[in-house]
């Protein structure tokens, strides 16, 4: 008998509930780096990507409102007539802070890792990835049709062994630059030096780094140049506050992306005013170092108060992410859910998110953030661990 597609998928969905891994939309009348509002409780965010609190920052709003009259929709993909003169500052401004010959705009960072490894892998390639690699990296591989080789978190040796048994082949090494559930960086000098020896080409994913890492907040790989590091993909919906993505590196990288990266050609252009209001988030991020500062004072206070703790240890992370690993899903929820009682919300990371047995609250900081925030998240962490 022909399998029904519906009934097994609601039977994967008992599974899940069982697993007590299920995940709801939660529907907020308020957003921002620093509260959400949700069934009318204000509650302290400690799960936001707006790592600098740019979403509501006074300038972008107010580049957003200027620009809206340039319209809430492109209307087009940017290669029919989407392309407004705001995408095209966006795009030449990122590339400059990169110093990077060009940039090109994805609607969202999945769709930029969609598009640069359909354009870059085929059937006969090889493609390297670390095994804790962001979920939109590893759907690009099937995309791609690419031999897919996972290496051991953070084992250069691992990955030069893969590399070594197929020397000729061409090779993408694909990573993270902060990783994203677990916040920590990508040995990315390594991974630069191994590339260049073995001829294979590096491409990062900063998602989590830029804005956050480095000078002008480059990002994770700052110190690598367009040719240690030829692709460098950064998100614009975390660290930016705004939304979507792009990719920047030579000329001929981005003319390719261009004509043949699916998921930027086939797609409407976000809307100008987005494009405008991101412009304005990014002459931030490069010219005012204050709230860089203050988001890595806020870390610093986070693990200073927590360091010690029996029962609270944070994983090794000087970024943004600050997962405490706890294992059981079960267990994991039951935390988040007291800390949700108590006035904060603190995301419950479990698999297949994360490896199985490896559940964890993934506290993410802000510079939105004040400093009796964190003390209160602290003491509310005491007690909802105790219970
Ligand atoms: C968030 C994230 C993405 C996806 O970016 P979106 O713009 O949210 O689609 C890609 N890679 C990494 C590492 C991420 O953390």
């Amino acid at each position: 008998m022909r399998p029904r597609l519906l009934a097994r998928l609601a039977s994967d969905l008992e599974k899940r509930r069982q697993a007590h891994a299920l995940r709801q939309h939660l529907t907020h009348s308020e957003i921002s780096a620093r509260h959400v509002v949700c069934d009318g409780r204000r509650l302290l965010n400690f799960s936001s990507n707006d790592y600098l609190g740019l979403s509501h920052h006074p300038r972008v709003l107010a580049a957003a409102r200027q620009a809206i009259d340039a319209g809430v929709g492109a209307g087009a993909s940017h290669l029919i007539t989407g392309h407004h003169h705001h995408h095209q500052a966006l795009q030449e401004a990122l590339a400059d802070w990169q110093q990077r010959d060009a940039a090109v705009l994805f609607s969202t960072g999945y769709m930029a890792n969609l598009g640069v490894i359909q354009t870059l892998c085929g059937r006969h390639d090889l493609l390297l990835q670390d095994r804790l690699n962001h979920a939109s990296l590893i759907d690009a591989a099937a995309l791609s049709g690419s031999r897919l080789r996972r290496y051991r978190h953070h084992d250069v040796e691992h990955l030069r062994a893969l590399l070594s048994e197929h020397s000729n082949k061409a090779a993408l090494i694909a990573s993270d630059g902060v990783f994203s559930m677990d916040g920590d960086v990508a040995p990315v000098e390594s991974l630069a030096r191994l590339a260049k020896e073995q001829g294979a080409t590096l491409m990062l994913d900063d998602a989590h780094g830029i804005g956050v890492l480095g000078a002008q907040g480059r990002g994770a790989a700052e110190q690598l140049s367009q040719q240690d590091c030829p692709v460098l993909m950064g998100t614009l919906g975390k660290a930016f506050g705004t939304f979507g993505a792009f990719v920047t590196g030579s000329q001929g990288l981005i003319e390719g992306l261009t004509q043949f990266a699916r998921s930027h050609i086939y797609t409407t252009a976000p809307p100008p005013a987005w494009a405008a209001a991101t412009l304005t988030a990014l002459a931030l991020i490069r010219g005012d170092d204050e709230l860089r500062q203050q988001l890595h004072a806020n870390i610093q206070q986070l693990r200073n108060a927590l360091n010690g703790h029996a029962q609270a240890q944070l994983m090794p992370s000087q970024t943004a992410i600050q997962p405490l690993l706890l294992g059981d899903n079960a267990r994991t929820l039951a935390v988040s859910q007291r800390l949700e009682e108590a006035g904060f919300r603190v995301a419950a990371i479990r698999p297949p998110t994360v490896p199985e047995g490896s559940a964890r609250l993934r506290i993410t900081l802000s510079a939105a953030h004040q400093e009796q925030d964190i003390k209160a998240l602290v003491a509310a962490l005491d007690q909802a661990l105790a219970a």
